[in-house]
């Protein structure tokens, strides 16, 4: 492109560069020496669902390599890693994050999930109760604790320094879930890690502890949803308040490409892997028949995002814009 002096643009803009080079060069000094202060994202996503407000919190986030050994185990590496580009992701990395949801009823406040709790604070996790705080919400004024299932990543934060980390709160979770994990045979073999962790975080809380199957109301307008699979009681609750709704699908599906894309993939961490695909398609296809958002805790921040269903089978994601206030 030529202007009508017969200079480029190109040389136009390169002749303003050296102007103001020349500028800064005759005596004015540089204020521009802050230095680098690494990525920053919002761990924070506060909305309003009818009466009720919302809000994800970002525990931390932990990068691991070879999707194929999570994602798609069933699969060939090849297979798993042309999803992966075809998606725009790298595909020897995976990135998971950690997402608990909070919900201020106006009457109750309910935390859903508590991420890993301070043994993970070295590697930047476990930023559940700060991140409450800085929401606005002293770990005080949690009313309920929900636990949709007891893996570490969800039960680490209940206790701090081996005390209660929300010390007003009452507990609830899945009897299914509760009684898996709380039976003595458990203490041994491939389900000791977890077994342990509950006998420290759940077990000194149980006083306190409401035990709920599907269908079951946590308060006025949030239910429990079956979402066998992943773990044995393993549970989603559906939350709706003034006709607006919302699915908390907690680690029914845990990539927004891979585990929604490809429901029926096999996924290391599911425990009994038929039944966790058949509840994805069964939980996410409502959600993409109903065109509700849900928020699941493993996709990325803020968590939120919503359902198209795919003539494969399977589902896009479409992560939150502007749809919730
Ligand atoms: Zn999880």
């Amino acid at each position: 492109m030529t202007t009508t002096t017969g200079i480029s643009r190109r040389s136009l803009f390169a002749t303003a560069g050296a102007a103001s080079a020349l500028a800064l060069a005759g005596g004015v000094p540089s204020r521009a020496a802050a230095p680098k202060a690494g990525p920053m994202r919002p761990a924070i996503y506060r909305f309003a669902l009818g009466d009720f407000e919302v809000a994800t919190l970002l525990d931390g986030q932990a990068v691991r390599d070879n999707p194929q050994s999570v994602f798609g185990t069933d699969q060939s590496v090849e297979t798993v890693s042309a999803l992966l580009e075809q998606n725009f992701l790298d595909p020897a990395k995976l990135k998971i994050t950690f997402s608990p949801t909070v919900v201020n009823t106006g009457a109750e406040v309910i935390l859903f999930d508590t991420g890993l709790g301070a043994g993970a604070r070295g590697g930047g996790l476990g930023q559940t109760r700060s991140r409450l705080e800085a929401a606005g919400i002293a770990p005080e004024q949690v009313d309920i604790v929900v636990i949709t299932h007891f893996h570490p990543d969800h039960i680490g934060g209940l206790m701090e320094d081996g005390t209660p980390a929300f010390p007003n709160a009452r507990y609830v979770t899945g009897a299914v879930e509760h009684n898996f994990w709380s039976a003595e045979e458990r203490m041994s073999g491939p389900t000791a890690r977890v077994a342990k962790l509950t006998a420290t975080n759940v077990t000194p809380l149980n006083e306190r502890m409401s035990m709920i199957k599907p269908g079951d109301s946590v308060a006025s307008g949030i239910e429990a949803v079956e979402a066998f699979g992943h773990t044995p009681g393993h549970m989603a609750y559906h939350i709706e308040s003034a006709g607006q709704r919302l699915m908390l699908i907690a680690d029914t599906s845990n990539h927004f490409v891979l585990s929604l894309q490809r429901p029926d993939w096999e996924v290391l961490f599911d425990m009994d892997k038929g039944r966790a695909a058949a509840t994805r398609k069964s939980v996410l296809g409502m959600i993409a028949a109903d065109r509700i958002p849900f928020i699941g805790y493993h996709m990325p921040p803020p968590a939120i995002g919503y359902l198209e269903a795919l003539s494969s089978g399977g589902f896009r994601y479409h992560p939150v814009s502007y749809q919730l206030i």
